[in-house]
């Protein structure tokens, strides 16, 4: 285990306001650093961001980047692994006709294309692109795509392996021209900024006047973070700096200066989240059989944060947020 030096972030810096703690005693989900974090939550209603306190100084943030999973792949037993995989495919198979009949399937269709599938094709940034697999989607299907991470590591691999324009930095380093982009996307990104705020103003920069911006974030008021409590993936200390729920990333976008058209949160795809966050919570439940329980376990429990959505709106596993840059 590496170790990590932090320092107290005592008040928002979204809005300065103080904050009460909401969550203490989350670990490194990936067990690589040592140590305990609290995530703060804004006292502020006009605001209400959860923030990491105390937090990796920026110039030691790599270390928590090391053994990141955008690099590295474990594999400890291939057999069981395969084993697990076909399993996998079996009930996901057997699922099938639920997913369609309760929209699962469809609201994983639309976010696998992050909401554009039938928006007119341009020019395409993806802030925090990692490994690029949604870039070349995207670029295969006619999209003219560029894109950003603080990783050099994973922006050469996205040049190398996709041929497509890369970016290194935080996006206001990137000193982008103004008025560039149709679309700029941030999946799963904006909780591990240290400035979103800055970076939400630098998007509506770099974006055509009625261009559009489609973020997508772990949700701190969702079903599973109060399940788990300090066991929730989504927490993903000390990663995750600022996390939020539909209403407070619908705010900051706003005073950011877009027009916020869509704000929601989403099921699709959460079993992972219910996997991970269960094997945290019982970390000896790992034979063979135990996997294959925790497996079918997790697709009825996507199934019924879904199927909740209906009595209590905006507690799905992760927000979505679609706004515009305005015309004029
Ligand atoms: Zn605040």
């Amino acid at each position: 285990m590496d170790s990590i030096t932090s320092e107290p972030r005592p008040s928002c810096d979204l809005c300065g306001s103080s904050g009460e703690l909401a969550q203490g005693s989350v670990s490194d989900p990936d067990g690589n650093l040592q140590g305990t974090w609290s995530f703060k939550r804004c006292t502020d209603p006009a605001c209400g961001v959860y923030w990491l306190d105390p937090a990796p100084r920026p110039e030691e943030m790599w270390k928590a980047y090391a053994t990141y999973h955008t690099h590295t792949r474990r594999i400890e037993n291939r057999f069981a692994k395969a084993m697990l995989s076909l399993a996998h495919r079996f009930i996901r198979l057997a699922q099938w006709p639920l997913w369609v009949s309760n929209g699962l399937k469809q609201e994983a269709d639309y976010l696998r294309f992050m909401t554009l599938a039938h928006e007119p094709i341009g020019t395409l940034l993806d802030v925090g692109c990692g490994g690029g697999r949604f870039l070349n989607r995207m670029q295969k299907r006619g999209w003219v795509v560029e894109g950003s991470d603080f990783d050099e590591q994973a922006t050469q691999k996205v040049t190398a392996r996709y041929g497509i324009k890369t970016h290194v930095g935080d996006l206001s380093q990137c000193a982008l021209p103004a008025n560039r982009f149709d679309v700029i996307t941030m999946s799963q990104t904006i909780e591990h900024l240290y400035t979103p705020e800055a970076t939400l103003r630098e998007c509506l920069r770099i974006l055509k006047p009625g261009g559009l911006l489609v973020m997508t974030t772990p949700n701190v008021n969702s079903i599973a973070a109060a399940e788990f409590g300090r066991h929730w993936r989504g927490w993903e200390a000390p990663r995750h700096l600022h996390l939020f729920s539909v209403e407070s990333l619908r705010r900051l976008t706003q005073r950011a200066g877009f027009e916020v058209t869509e704000a929601q949160s989403y099921t699709a795809g959460c079993s992972g989240v219910y996997r991970v966050s269960h094997t945290l919570q019982h970390p000896a439940a790992t034979s063979w059989f135990s996997q294959l329980g925790l497996l079918m376990w997790s697709y009825r429990k996507e199934l019924h944060e879904h199927r909740m959505q209906k009595t209590r709106p905006n507690t799905g596993q992760n927000v979505l947020i679609r706004a515009r840059k305005p015309s004029h």
